[in-house]
């Protein structure tokens, strides 16, 4: 048997984090088994389907490097795999399923479909529709000639109970008093998620269907649906919603969910994908920097944890740190300098590419994500130095800022050469000279010449920036200072 899963977002918003980890453990089952890997566009809801949702779904996907077999954009051997181009397909099984006694029309009105939910709640039940309003075939022809055609519903079994075993979760067993003969086909002709998925499902061959917790409800529909048609039931795996640290359900409370924030805000895609990959499951040791080839190797959905997982920004950035780490100087530089030209809106010239190349290792040294790099260059760029409030507030208020800076001048000028070390020599004889410590005497030079007292390393960042500016930044703050 050849796996086949599928991932099948509906285009009504960014894509979540949670329905990244979704699409991550189907690719990886996939991938892991050599199976197929369907990505699927459930596009039934025409109110709220956008473009820009379809493309954000897409855009996610490629930059988190998940590549899907069939589906949409590439098709395959079953079409477009778009729900809204498969709605006479759906009223076809649902027909079907009519004729073989599995479904029937349904002719109950909104008003006895509200006293029963009014009855329901009074008895501190949820309402179950139990086919009470059920249309004969004579009747729902008359309708159907009318041109009024009614819902379509599924005959639940009762008494009767839906039983399966969930690959993360265990045996669970649906008593169907509580499963509602549902609607699969509306007055209207459109489907409901429970047909339309289901169908899908049968159609395109779905051997495991992964996907969040918060569908186990319907699950039974879907089995139903499944056995009425004949299908073979696929194995099911619901995963478990994500938390925030404080235990609740995540939330934008929590910060950002939507995949493409974090792309925006500097996060790795090998670092996300990381990330992703371990809430809920592990390779088996405590790793938890797992490269992408062991994940292949070990993803095993049968040890994926039933407890919801924390997505914690905290450790997203400690990895992505990690990752940032890990790339060779080159790379990381060829990753930032786009982002920093971006953020300036013009590109670097010649001078200002240079002198950033040569900070970026120790920029890439304290990165957590790689917008951090911008705030830590500016200081290299053409034109005026801003300075942090904050910053200048804090350090030139000393009685050394005025000395530290003078000498900072006068130990500079003079140098043979300029490089890093000959300046670290230079500033260190200035602090002797004066009695000053490191802190007292360092930080008025780094506010002048970087605008922050947060900084790459002073002593670089002044080799980088070079004699000239140097000495001139220095000459306007001891100007600004005044006194
Ligand atoms: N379109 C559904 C969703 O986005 C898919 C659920 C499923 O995987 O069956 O929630």
């Amino acid at each position: 048997m050849t796996v086949r899963v599928r991932f099948a977002p509906s285009p009504t918003g960014y894509l979540h984090v949670g329905g990244g980890r979704t699409a991550l453990y189907n690719w990886l089952f996939a991938r892991h088994h050599g199976g197929v890997f369907v990505l699927r566009s459930d596009d039934t809801d025409t109110e709220r389907n956008t473009p820009e949702f379809q493309a954000d779904i897409l855009d996610s996907l490629n930059w988190l490097g998940m590549d899907w077999d069939e589906g949409i954009e590439i098709g395959g051997p079953h079409g477009s795999y778009r729900q809204s181009h498969r709605f006479d397909r759906y009223r076809a099984v649902a027909e079907a399923m009519v004729a073989a006694g599995a479904a029937y029309y349904d002719g109950a009105t909104p008003e006895q479909l509200e006293a029963l939910r009014v009855a329901a709640e009074a008895a501190g039940e949820s309402p179950v529709y139990d086919g009470r309003h059920r249309l004969s075939a004579a009747e729902a022809a008359a309708r159907v000639a009318a041109g009024d055609p009614p819902p379509v519903r599924l005959a639940v079994p009762r008494p009767g109970e839906t039983r399966f075993v969930d690959v993360v979760r265990g045996e669970i067993t649906f008593n169907h008093d509580n499963v509602d003969d549902f609607v699969m086909l509306r007055s209207d002709g459109s489907p409901t998620y429970h047909l339309a998925s289901t169908v899908d499902d049968v159609d395109y061959g779905i051997t495991h269907v992964i996907r969040g917790e918060d569908i186990l409800p319907s699950t039974p529909k879907h089995i139903l649906i499944t056995d009425a048609m004949g299908g073979p039931r696929p194995a099911y795996a619901h995963l478990s919603l994500l938390n925030g640290p404080d235990g609740k359900k995540l939330s934008k409370r929590h910060g950002d969910t939507a995949l493409r924030a974090y792309r925006d805000a500097g996060i790795l895609p090998m670092a996300m994908l990381n990330f992703l990959a371990i809430l809920g499951w592990s390779p088996g040791d405590d790793e938890e920097i797992v490269p992408l080839a062991t994940m292949i190797e070990r993803f095993d959905l049968g040890a994926v944890s039933r407890n919801p997982a924390v997505f914690d920004v905290a450790k997203l950035e400690w990895m992505n740190g990690h990752y940032l780490r890990a790339m060779a100087p080159e790379v990381f530089a060829e990753a930032t300098l786009p982002l920093v030209e971006h953020d300036l809106g013009r590109p670097l010239t010649p001078g200002e590419h240079a002198a950033i190349a040569a900070v970026a290792p120790l920029v890439q040294e304290r990165a957590k994500r790689l917008t951090d790099v911008t705030p830590q260059v500016r200081f290299l760029l053409e034109g005026d130095l801003e300075y942090e409030a904050a910053s200048w507030d804090k350090v030139m208020a000393t009685a050394e800022a005025r000395v530290a800076l003078e000498g900072a001048a006068a130990a500079l000028a003079p140098l043979a050469s300029w490089t890093v070390a000959a300046i670290e020599e230079a500033l260190r004889g200035m602090l002797a000279a004066y009695g000053l410590t490191a802190g007292k005497g360092l930080q008025p030079i780094r506010v002048a010449v970087t605008g922050s007292a947060v900084s790459p390393p002073l002593f670089e960042s002044l080799a980088a920036l070079g004699r000239a500016r140097t000495l001139d930044r220095i000459a306007a703050a001891t100007v600004r200072i005044g006194g």
